[in-house]
């Protein structure tokens, strides 16, 4: 608080009517009867405390308006009447800013929007504050006075204190039937739609990863011993904070250091303190003070332009959920394995590839983030574990409950939350009808996928982990087309050792039973980072030291892995490929370190591997640049096509923004794909396609009109594409594609899906 108050426990000059009017405010929650009832005498309370000519109530409804709900003060044939456009007036204003706005002369501000039906012209000066619940504005809570004045500190105080005991009591429905579609409770079903960023369709039970704890009583009975755990509560918080970021391997999961530091700065902020302190002061909880001065602090982040604030306030909300926990008892979050149901839907504000693969994946059906795109690294983990997955369900985290029924549809991108019994037998059906799918599929499963005209197109499965190998047989795919080895190092606490990775390699060939299997060397950086290991920060991650380069400059982190795969192969045949090549002096760099490696395990008496294969992932736009170069030095070659799109079009892949912004089948990245199919041709260079577009029908049908004979995917996309394949006539598509692309067409993808169309071509 602003002012400076008495000489041992500062005491608000207004705190005795303060605790009187709680108490009323209190009375008259646990009042039974009629909502409506309720928010008039609560407006008539506060006009009353706040010694305000009006008092007014705003609810926000579904559609974002806020409808006069209650006043004290202006036209009572107004309420419910009068409603304000989503940011419309000085009210608006203060629901979209989630931010008090006070001023002197309401009436002069560009922004106020003079509603006749209310009459309130004759009031100059407003105090809005908003009403909001764990973030999420629900309402806002007006008093004006005739006289031109600035509200001071303590009135502002007053009314977020009392705004927040409203919410409350809001959320807990103590005025339910106050209105029709009011987004009030967390018990009504909603539908949130997302994109869908892993395919899959799964019902099951919320579980809240990192959840926040919810306040429930917010008025303090005891303010000394409230101030006591919160001084506790701030003192354990940085001491688990400097412990976790003096511990050398930063074991923590999915915990970076450069967040931790974001933390530490703000745990050991003297302001954030103080702010708290004031609060418990004020009379509210130590919990209730906590969200208080987040609620205020994110409002004054937001406020600024600059986006590293912005950034900084979800480091500030974290640290505020963690000293929530802390003062809960429960400092580490998250649900332990053992609470976990067997039908989890884990809903979170964001995920790294890393965490998610914390989960026990027996237990996991599905994934929901407000973020994450189709081609971030979650994502490709979610296909891996077969966990149907949606991004960018924005605002979802603030409105479900642990433990709460939802329905995932990962075709459509719906998060169906608290569905009705209609929803769920519908779904119900819908999951049967799948399974039914996936019998046709496994019926497929030894059937060569040889197109309509006798193309025999090699099928393959991408992998990362020992878990993902019984895909192998399951799906009937050829091999694994690519081996992501990152993820092994991913979720490991500490750098795999040698004889750790040669049994991991070993385990997989042996899985493999015989089939081709193409690991990929490390693929770090970007946005795969090794909790235990040190590295500088990056400007831009994806295009910094990464893959190859911190291979070529870690000569010894590769050359051990090499080692690995060699001793794990030894009589088998070897398949090595290097991802992020981007000149192909790079892959002579590479050849010196393997046939190094050869030599050294030869002296050493090791069986040699029958064979060894060098290939480079093409995902760097330079090297189309220079296949006549690049191809005579490798084996094989594989498009890494995330990457590729990513660079080609400068669209970062996990930016949702841009990350579907550019089709890959428009003919831009059509004609590179091309002029690298006949220089594999010309260089006799065996070519295959890793990324994601490989596993959707439509653009498999287009790479195999290109001329790709070798594609990988997840698992579960080898039956459609197979489906597709059956039914597909290769000459007919690719002179299609060929004049598609030749004139330049607008929408290829569209014409393509034609043409499936007219032949029965199912995609
Ligand atoms: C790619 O970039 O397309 C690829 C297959 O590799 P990753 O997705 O692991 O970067
Ligand atoms: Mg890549």
């Amino acid at each position: 608080m602003a002012t400076k108050r008495g000489e041992e426990l500062p005491i608000l000059p207004s705190e005795p009517a303060l605790r009187v009017f709680m108490r009323r405010l209190r009375e008259i929650m646990a009042d039974p009867g009629d909502g409506q009832a309720r928010l008039d005498r609560i407006v008539r309370q506060i006009s009353g405390l706040m010694v305000a000519e009006v008092c007014s109530m705003y609810l926000k409804r579904q559609d974002g308006s806020l409808e006069l709900f209650a006043t004290e003060g202006l036209r009572s044939s107004a309420v419910h009447d009068t409603r304000l456009k989503r940011g419309e007036g000085l009210v608006g204003r203060c629901a979209e800013l989630a931010q008090p706005i006070n001023e002197p002369d309401a009436q002069a501000h560009p922004a106020f929007s003079f509603r006749p039906e209310t009459g309130e012209e004759i009031y100059h000066s407003m105090l809005a504050v908003p009403i909001q619940r764990a973030g999420q504005v629900l309402g806002v809570l007006v008093v004006q006075n005739r006289t031109r004045k600035e509200y001071s500190d303590d009135d502002v105080e007053i009314m977020q204190t009392t705004a927040m005991v409203v919410a409350e009591h809001l959320v807990s429905g103590a005025v339910a039937g106050a209105g029709s579609d009011i987004e009030l409770s967390k018990s009504a079903p909603l539908v949130v739609k997302g994109e869908p960023i892993s395919d899959g369709i799964a019902l099951g039970h919320v579980v809240l990863h990192e959840p926040r704890i919810v306040v429930t009583k917010h008025l303090s009975d005891d303010p000394a011993a409230d101030m006591r755990r919160m001084e506790g509560a701030i003192k354990e918080l940085r001491a688990s904070l400097d412990a976790m970021l003096a511990h050398e391997h930063l074991t923590v999961a999915g915990e970076h250091k450069e967040v931790l530091e974001a933390y530490r700065m703000f745990a050991h902020d003297k302001g954030w303190e103080r702010r708290l302190n004031e609060a418990v002061l004020g009379g509210l909880t130590a919990e209730a003070a906590v969200e208080r001065v987040q609620n205020s602090t994110r409002a004054r982040m937001l406020r600024q332009n600059d986006p590293y604030w912005r950034e900084r306030q979800r480091d500030f909300d974290d640290l505020s959920d963690r000293l929530l926990r802390t003062l809960a008892g429960r400092a580490n979050g998250g649900a332990t394995p053992a609470e976990l149901p067997s039908d989890t839907i884990l809903i979170a504000r964001t995920m790294g590839p890393a965490e998610l693969l914390d989960y026990d994946r027996t237990k996991l059906r599905a994934l929901v983030v407000e973020d994450g795109s189709a081609q971030s690294h979650v994502a490709i983990v979610a296909k891996a574990l077969g966990v149907a997955a949606i991004g960018q369900a924005k605002g979802i985290v603030e409105r479900v409950s642990a433990m709460d029924a939802a329905v995932v549809d990962a075709e459509t991108g719906e998060v169906h939350l608290r569905p009705s019994g209609e929803v769920i037998a519908a779904y119900s059906d819908k999951v049967r009808f799948r399974a039914k799918r996936q019998k046709q599929y496994e019926a497929l499963r030894d059937r060569p996928a040889v197109t309509r005209d006798g193309a025999r197109i090699s099928l393959n499965m991408n992998a990362g982990l020992l878990v993902d190998m019984p895909h192998l047989e399951e799906s009937g795919a050829d091999g694994i087309g690519l081996f992501r080895t990152e993820l092994q190092f991913m979720l490991s606490q500490t750098f795999p050792r040698l004889d750790r990775q040669i049994q991991a390699y070993k385990s997989i060939l042996k899985e493999a039973g015989g089939k081709p299997v193409v690991f990929r060397s490390l693929d770090i950086g970007g946005d795969k980072s090794l909790p235990y290991m040190k590295r500088a920060s990056e400007e831009n991650p994806a295009l910094g030291w990464r893959a190859i380069r911190m291979s070529l400059d870690r000569t010894a982190l590769f050359r051990t892995q090499v080692r690995a795969f060699i001793r794990a192969a030894e009589g088998a045949d070897l398949r090595i490929m290097i991802p992020m090549v981007s000149a192909s002096f790079e892959m002579d760099a590479v050849r010196v370190l393997v046939e190094k490696e050869i030599t050294l395990l030869a002296r050493r008496g090791y069986q040699k591997p029958r064979s060894i294969k060098l290939g480079a992932m093409i995902e760097v736009p330079s090297v189309l640049f220079e296949l006549d170069q690049l191809l005579p030095k490798v084996d094989f070659a594989s498009v890494g096509s995330n990457d590729l799109m990513q660079f080609m079009f400068a669209a970062d892949r996990g930016n949702a923004l841009v990350s579907r912004r550019y089709d890959p089948l428009a003919p831009a990245p059509l004609r590179a794909l091309k002029t690298l199919v006949r220089a594999a041709k010309k260089h006799k260079v065996p070519l295959n396609l890793c990324g994601e577009m490989a596993g959707r029908p439509v653009e498999a049908m287009a790479l195999i009109g290109l001329g790709f004979r070798s594609i990988s995917m997840a698992p579960a996309s080898i039956g459609p594409v197979k489906t597709m394949i059956l039914a597909l006539d290769t000459a007919k598509v690719a002179a299609r594609l060929d004049d598609l692309i030749q004139a330049g067409a607008a929408d290829i993808r569209g014409e393509l899906k034609r043409m499936a169309e007219q032949d029965g071509v199912e995609l």
